[in-house]
């Protein structure tokens, strides 16, 4: 039986990445070893960074007033070495709260400086996104905001919109999932486990005027370190930067991030429908005007049914509907590399669910 797989994260890669690393698994290029068998200061490895960096700049035109890094720790380590690098004396770091992981961010910058919330979108309970009416003051570190809200199924639909001169965004969640402007934004990271990759390796865009070194924040903690060692300054993930590598290059064949939008919305329509025909079946967890494309969350009317709805979703075949233990109810992650066929499938199990237990 076909396998579905929806979670969120890690979650599943391109077909064609993993039957390329497949292929290259005891012998990358005639050399008779993995990549990650190689050095990271070799030439063999030293092409695939650059050609990581360069596939980064290319999909999301990054402009040249902004570099790319390839740092270790997860998003979660840029919850601690923003506030690190980018409060100084007199400043206040703002957080947009949107949900856990905003929240995880703003309570990591607390510990380490002046940090204030100043939007939220709590009173809610995280359904729906709040207004941005912020205005900058001369004294904010930055304005910081998560673009795609993994766990409550909610995405800013516009990545435009935001004026801060030092706008900072959590986009772990939804990188690549629709074109924007970097432009607009001062630092932009991204782990890479939900639509980069594999879990190991977090990209990070980062404007240049940022890369300001501070004699109390460790070496490796500083992102003018890294910058500077053009992020070899330790030995990087080089096995995550491999396939981070391929599925930029899968992003590119298949069209780049303008297709990849189309294709999201598409994947997105089929569930989200299935949600809207169903009467109250089925009840979307989020407000339809910040419905994500990326995590499509979900309870059930009739609650007492949820244990039975994984299990028959399994029975057919569908894994990975649990929603996060905060929310519950389900929750369909379906990143870029989830394909339509998937959603469609999903949407079929749901109105048969729905034919047998609507009653
Ligand atoms: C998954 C996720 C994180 C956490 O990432 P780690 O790599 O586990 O630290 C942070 N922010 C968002 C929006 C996420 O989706």
């Amino acid at each position: 039986m076909k396998r579905i797989y929806f979670q969120a994260g890690p979650t599943t890669l391109p077909k064609e990445v993993m039957e390329q690393a497949k292929e290259e698994w005891d012998d990358f290029q005639g050399t008779g070893l993995n990549i990650m068998e190689h050095s990271h200061r070799g030439k063999h490895y030293e092409d695939i960074h650059e050609q990581a960096k360069s596939r980064m700049r290319l999909l999301l035109d990054i402009p040249d007033t902004h570099d790319v890094l390839f740092l270790q720790g997860g998003a979660s380590l840029q919850f601690a070495m923003i506030p690190m690098n980018l409060i100084s004396q007199g400043k206040t770091a703002k957080y947009v709260l949107t949900g856990s992981w905003s929240e995880k961010a703003f309570k990591e910058a607390k510990r380490i400086g002046s940090s204030e919330a100043v939007i939220t979108g709590k009173d809610s309970e995280y359904r729906t996104l709040p207004k941005m009416d912020y205005v900058p003051s001369d004294s904010d570190a930055y304005l910081h905001i998560t673009s795609n809200n993994t766990i409550y199924g909610t995405q800013w639909q516009d990545l435009n919109t935001f004026t801060h001169p030092t706008l900072i965004a959590d986009m772990s969640s939804d990188i690549m999932s629709k074109p924007f402007s970097v432009s607009n934004y001062a630092l932009i990271y991204a782990g890479a486990q939900k639509n980069l990759g594999p879990s190991g390796v977090t990209a990070i865009i980062i404007r240049k005027d940022l890369l300001q070194d501070h004699e109390n924040v460790p070496s490796i903690l500083s992102y003018a370190v890294h910058a500077k060692n053009k992020s070899l300054y330790n030995t990087p993930p080089v096995y995550s930067i491999y396939l981070l590598n391929l599925v930029l290059d899968w992003v590119d064949r298949s069209g780049g991030v303008a297709e990849m939008e189309v294709r999201n919305k598409k994947k997105a329509d089929v569930i989200y429908n299935a949600i809207d025909r169903s009467n109250g079946f089925y009840n979307g967890y989020a407000t339809p005007e910040s419905r994500s494309l990326m995590n499509v969350t979900f309870t059930l009317g009739n609650s007492d049914l949820e244990k039975q709805f994984i299990k028959e979703s399994e029975e057919n075949g569908i894994y990975g509907l649990k929603g996060h233990r905060s929310v519950g109810g389900f929750r369909a992650s379906i990143y870029n590399a989830v394909p339509q066929e998937s959603c469609e499938s999903l949407a079929e199990f749901m109105d048969h669910f729905q034919e047998k237990y609507g009653k």
